[in-house]
């Protein structure tokens, strides 16, 4: 049964990675419903059923579209990675259960708003209220201990960036401070400030990267988004682990 639920899960997470590179791409863009069928952004050739299947298509047409020739981005098959191997691991560490609902949907935030952030430098408002709702609900179904820690969560959040952007006037974006806030009702607080210190981590490594890749650019903007939900993925998941660690360390 691990078996089976395991090559569901990543399988899961392979479609909707999918599905999430078109929301991504598509909402920030407002033509998320305008056209149904994909189509080749470089020269409009409508897509064939076995041109969409993730990952495979992409390496059996060696990233390039088999009509122009031209390059592929392969943060496509990257994003239906991430998301299938998100899901695999995440149902491998939690089992058949409402945090592995809350796990999936933390991922696939993750997966639209690295595609959104990436391409677009936005993180788009009808993005955060369609899992608004969808957050609300699972802590109504499971509330923290106490049940208000997910609305100080979210004030704690929202707030904190808040005042990042007052105080270095503009370092962050509203897209953030909204982000943040939103992943205040899942993790709560104190666990939303873990998650940021964490995202400041993984932010200070992609930078580096980025920077070691691309060189220095004065005033170069690096989308913060996809290392905030990295930020509040780690600490759902591991966030127990750390403060014990943490504790260890003082005591
Ligand atoms: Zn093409």
């Amino acid at each position: 049964m691990i078996l089976f639920y395991s090559v569901l899960s990543f399988i899961f997470g392979l479609v909707l990675g999918s599905f999430y590179n078109v929301v991504g791409l598509r909402i920030p863009q407002k033509i998320f419903l305008s056209s149904s069928r994909s189509v080749c952004p470089a020269c409009n050739h409508k897509l064939r059923w076995f041109e969409l299947i993730p990952i495979l298509s992409y390496i059996m047409q060696k990233g390039k579209c088999r009509h122009c020739q031209r390059s592929i981005s392969p943060l496509y098959p990257v994003v239906e990675g991430i998301t299938a191997i998100g899901f695999l691991f995440s149902y491998l560490h939690l089992g058949l259960s409402l945090d592995l609902w809350i796990t999936f949907s933390l991922i696939s935030l993750f997966s639209i708003v690295l595609v959104a952030d990436l391409c677009f430098m936005i993180i788009p408002n009808s993005i955060i209220l369609c899992f608004l709702p969808i957050f609300m609900l699972f802590r109504v179904v499971q509330p923290l201990e106490p049940w208000w820690a997910s609305i100080t969560g979210a004030i704690a959040g929202y707030s904190l960036i808040a005042l990042i952007i007052v105080v270095s006037r503009g370092g962050m974006g509203g897209g953030d401070m909204k982000l943040l806030g939103l992943l205040g009702i899942i993790l709560g607080f104190p666990s939303i400030l873990l998650a940021f210190f964490m995202a400041i981590v993984i932010g200070l490594f992609s930078s580096m990267f980025l920077i070691l890749k691309n060189g220095f650019k004065a005033n170069q903007k690096i989308p913060f988004g996809p290392a905030i939900i990295a930020g509040a993925i780690i600490s759902f998941l591991f966030g127990d682990n750390f403060m014990e660690v943490y504790f260890n360390l003082i005591w």
